[in-house]
């Protein structure tokens, strides 16, 4: 195939790390390398990277170095949050959360309604957002924690999150957000917000993999451990630190977060452009989710008489790297939970695809996806038996019309 180029808009998955992270990485694999619990010189070299870089996330967030844990990424920061009140939930016994959460937390949350606590389910409107009507009818004084994401990974909608943990406020319940997608593309600070617990991820921002914070409000106590052993991260997740991976977290999220101003407006700009570009180019296209109220980054697609997984592969074909539902679901034929709780049927939720763009993305990669796009799209629908039928019956409608104008 003529000028195969490789085009990654798939930064919703993950990102690759930002060569200024790497650098300030590769000491702490190599000369500085002791033990950030070890009393001698070597352990205290890297004790102070650890110290600096709780700082610099706690400063980004505005909030108090104490208040945040390192732990191995967001989904075990999404399971702490859920898992971590144990016995401090003051005898209360139910969860809150929605039903478009990631199986960080769906998972989770089954698992700990296998255990006896009862889980509630908020629903999401066509574009994929929360009610805080909704929350106010399903909390009550039995309610120990709600959990809603920030943003969602599928399509990209931004949820009413200081309206929601208000609520959970009024009804002496902790509020925990998932914001593994929102940070780094959005403002977000978790006083502003008035969440409790807030999850966030490094390589969602150029950052390394394997790597996030859980923030705690400072006068919350998460009784249970996830991880027992030594005494780090002041007690509560045990394991040596990672130290070239706390120190990327922090720098990652630093210049992710400063030059978000940027970033975001550019890549806003030319997703615009690709959804203008899709809808006039393209026929039975849907744009899945909210048109404002997005990430920036996020453009979620349903294309008729497709499915996804055969479009992801047209697409891989020439070298454009995208998504069909979410990353940690490929693979699965399920359709995407998330666009079925949106209430769309089985086939658009399986012909559905998510681009996401990333700093890097230029327009010419756009416009190479989009006449990409519409080459994969003519032969997928060309072998359609669907499309075939449609076409027929477009036709049927055709005659029949032109016949009453005869008669
Ligand atoms: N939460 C959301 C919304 C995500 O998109 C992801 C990853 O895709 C996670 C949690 C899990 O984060 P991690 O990959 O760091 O475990």
């Amino acid at each position: 195939m003529e000028n195969i180029k490789r085009v990654y808009l798939d930064h919703s998955a993950t990102t690759p790390v930002d060569p200024r992270v790497l650098k300030k990485m590769l000491p702490y694999f190599g000369e500085v390398f002791g033990n950030a619990n070890s009393q001698h010189s070597f352990g205290q070299a890297t004790n102070i990277a650890v110290d600096e870089a709780r700082r610099k996330v706690a400063d980004v967030f505005n909030v108090k170095p104490n208040e945040i844990y390192f732990t191995s990424g967001g989904t075990e920061a999404d399971n702490w949050a859920l898992k971590g009140l144990g016995k401090s939930n003051k005898g209360r016994t139910e969860i809150i959360t929605s039903k478009i959460e990631h199986d960080a937390i769906l998972k989770t949350a089954k698992q700990l309604q296998e255990q006896g606590i009862s889980v509630k389910y908020l629903s999401v409107d066509e574009y994929g957002q929360v009610s805080p009507d909704e929350l106010k009818k399903m909390i009550s004084d039995k309610t120990a924690l709600v959990s809603v994401m920030l943003a969602n990974n599928e399509v990209g909608t931004i949820q009413p999150i200081k309206e929601l943990a208000s609520i959970a406020k009024a009804h002496g319940a902790l509020f925990h957000t998932d914001a593994v997608q929102a940070v780094g593309s959005i403002d977000v600070k978790p006083k502003e917000l008035g969440v409790d617990m807030m999850s966030v991820s490094g390589h969602k921002f150029y950052g390394p993999k394997g790597v996030g914070i859980l923030y705690v409000r400072g006068g919350v106590k998460l009784e249970n451990r996830l991880i027992t052993g030594g005494f780090q991260e002041r007690t509560m997740r045990g394991g040596t630190t990672n130290v070239p991976l706390v120190v990327g977290f922090a720098e990652s999220l630093f210049l992710a977060v400063n030059e978000m101003g940027k970033n975001s407006a550019k890549i806003q700009e030319l997703r615009d452009y690709f959804v203008k570009e899709v809808e006039s180019k393209i026929s039975h296209v849907i744009l899945n989710g909210h048109r404002e109220n997005r990430l920036p980054q996020n453009t979620n697609f349903s294309f008729e008489f497709i499915e996804g997984e055969g479009l992801l592969f047209g697409l891989d074909m020439f070298g454009i790297a995208c998504s069909s539902g979410s990353a940690c679901s490929s693979g699965s034929l399920e359709p995407s939970h998330v666009l079925l709780a949106m209430g769309f049927s089985h086939e658009r939720a399986h012909g559905s695809i998510r681009f996401s763009l990333g700093k890097h993305t230029t327009k010419s990669e756009i416009d190479y996806t989009v006449n990409s796009l519409h080459k994969v799209c003519k032969k997928l629908r060309d072998l359609s038996p669907l499309y075939a039928q449609y076409n027929a019956s477009q036709q049927n409608d055709l005659h029949r019309a032109s016949a009453k104008r005869m008669v």
